[in-house]
């Protein structure tokens, strides 16, 4: 990629006073420089805004004269200290305090990254700071509006420093708040259900807490996939408790977290010291135990000797096969799906059964990775028989395919815990697809479903659909990986800087192609521009 800036170099001095010495970092918004300030000789962080942002005049004075104005209010030790905010040439800044990178990296996404989790007593030292800064910040009306990990600094004493507050919002106008698919511009995964629909409380801040702690013990955020399908999951389906990833976590912890992620605002901690408190009082009460024999059937490696238990943690094995049962009652539609999943390498068909009843009795024999269930069968119906199922085996990842579409059946479905829902006239590659996605643990919506899901959301701009029929049949988060593709970045760059898994990218990269209908990565780059996105490659780094 070439510079962005390449007026930015070290030597350069900004405003006659901050002579710019290294580069720390590019983020979504723009470059990190360590800066001297000339006449006091102290460090210090500039954040430049770069890209579309910076080209827009109304942006530029709305982030000047905006509400980023009020973080300069916030003197908290667990808040990066925002000194000023300025201009250099078209680009706006911050100048903040510098926070040395501690032995994990700068943040607390390097620090997931490296530690894949953390324990109960790191997670609730993290939590303390994080509740002091965010309760100080809330206490002068400043909503953050954006945490998540890559959002809270780790310095290299050891202290959490949340950054950023504020700045969201001013770089959006109003009705650029929301994206073409109706959702508020911020990083779904960490994002409440009414902040989705554009509106940001305090209770959103604790929300999003509530996620970064679930992450931080988990291993992974509550809900994940594509940015549609994780809004609906932070609207209607109910986390997956924290002992399903670790058995050693008190349920006690667990409900304290599902309580900052309540759906409804007002049923959350009302303060986010109110959650750190609840943390900390649960952890003493609550001494962790550890069920042995549920580690020792975690750790048996191959899916097909594993036993189907009620605190069996989520597998993680992705080289088995995924091991599938169908439960349908029409003997015509099995026979059908059976000799599709045979006819790939990485699934087997376990089994069949033609009612609720029966797969509720037999799932336990089964041991199955995914359900594949009908709606309407005799008895109890598909999406009775989830509920019942998810209850007992939270990693039981169950697709419904049914004829019904309507929004009912699949709210319905995805409250009692169903991961993906599709139509039985879905095409054969869509089905394979659904499958993999959900064996991985994120959610999937048909296209036909998804597309009813965005009418639900209200504020729809049909933007991206002015632009071509088939792009509009992408979701927002393959729509953004497009415009990756199209500012020609390669999937391991892609992954880096939507946070996401190689692997996941390369799965969406080919749910782009087969969307577009093109045959290559190199057709759908020249379908996006076509379309106009990805334009501003050459000169920006957004
Ligand atoms: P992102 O969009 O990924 O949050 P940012 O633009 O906020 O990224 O920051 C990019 C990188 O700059 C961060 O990963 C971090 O390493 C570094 N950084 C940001 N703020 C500071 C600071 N105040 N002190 C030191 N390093 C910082």
């Amino acid at each position: 990629m070439s510079n962005p800036a390449p007026e930015l170099q070290p030597g350069v001095i900004l405003a006659a006073t901050y002579r710019l010495e290294e580069l720390l970092g590019k983020g979504g918004m723009g470059e990190v420089w360590l800066v001297t300030h000339l006449l006091l000789d102290e460090k210090r962080a500039i954040k430049l805004i770069l890209g579309e942002y910076a080209a827009n005049l109304q942006v530029r004075e709305r982030f000047i004269r905006g509400e980023a104005r009020n973080a300069l209010r916030l003197f908290h030790p667990n808040i990066v200290r925002v000194y000023d905010l300025g201009q250099h040439k078209d680009m706006p800044y911050i100048v903040m305090e510098y926070v040395p990178k501690g032995a994990y990296g700068a943040d607390l996404r390097s620090l997931l990254r490296a530690e894949g989790k953390l324990s109960l007593e790191r997670t609730g030292e993290i939590l303390n700071q994080l509740a002091a800064a965010l309760d100080h910040a809330h206490n002068q009306g400043l909503i953050h509006r954006d945490l998540k990990p890559a959002n809270i600094l780790l310095s290299d004493q050891g202290q959490v420093k949340l950054t950023d507050f504020g700045i969201v919002k001013d770089l959006k106008a109003q009705d650029e708040y929301l994206t073409s698919e109706g959702f508020a511009v911020g990083t779904p995964v960490y994002m409440s259900p009414e902040q989705a629909r554009g509106e940001a409380i305090v209770a959103s801040d604790i929300y999003a807490l509530g996620v970064v702690i679930y992450e931080m013990l988990a291993g992974r955020p509550p809900f994940v996939g594509l940015a549609t399908s994780v809004v609906l999951q932070h609207t209607t389906t109910p986390p997956t408790p924290l002992r399903h990833y670790d058995p050693s976590i008190p349920d006690g912890i667990s409900e304290v977290i599902l309580k900052a992620l309540a759906k409804p605002p007002q049923e959350r901690y009302s303060s986010a010291l109110e959650l750190a408190q609840a943390f900390e009082t649960t952890l003493k009460e609550n001494r962790p135990t550890i069920d042995t024999t549920t580690i020792a059937i975690s750790t048996t490696p191959a899916r097909r000797s594993r036993e189907l238990t009620q605190n069996t943690p989520i597998s993680t094995d992705t080289t088995a096969k995924i091991r599938i049962l169908i439960a349908d009652d029409h003997p015509l539609f099995r026979d059908g799906l059976h000799i599709l999943l045979d006819s790939v390498p990485d699934m087997e068909v376990i089994g069949e059964v033609a009612s609720g009843d029966e797969v509720l009795n037999q799932v336990a024999t089964f041991a199955p990775d995914v359900i594949l269930m009908d709606i309407n069968m005799p008895g109890i119906n598909g999406i009775e028989a989830t509920r019942r199922l998810v209850q007992t085996y939270p990693q039981l990842k169950v697709l419904i395919i049914t004829m019904f579409e309507d929004d009912d059946s699949v709210f319905a479905a995805m409250r009692a815990g169903a991961k993906g829902y599709l139509l039985k006239g879905a095409a054969q590659g869509e089905t394979l697809r659904a499958i993999r996605v959900i064996a991985e643990g994120e959610a999937f919506f048909g296209a036909a479903i998804a597309q009813r899901l965005m009418t639900y959301f209200q504020g729809i701009k049909p933007s991206i659909a002015n632009q071509s029929p088939l792009l509009a049949e992408l979701t927002e988060r393959e729509h953004e990986i497009l415009t990756l593709m199209a500012q020609r970045l390669s999937n391991p760059e892609i992954a880096t800087r939507l946070f996401l898994s190689p692997k996941t990218v390369r799965n969406q990269v080919s749910i782009i192609l087969s969307k577009l209908q093109v045959a290559d990565r190199a057709e759908a780059m020249r379908a996006a521009w076509t379309a106009g996105l990805g334009k501003d490659s050459e000169g920006t780094n957004l």
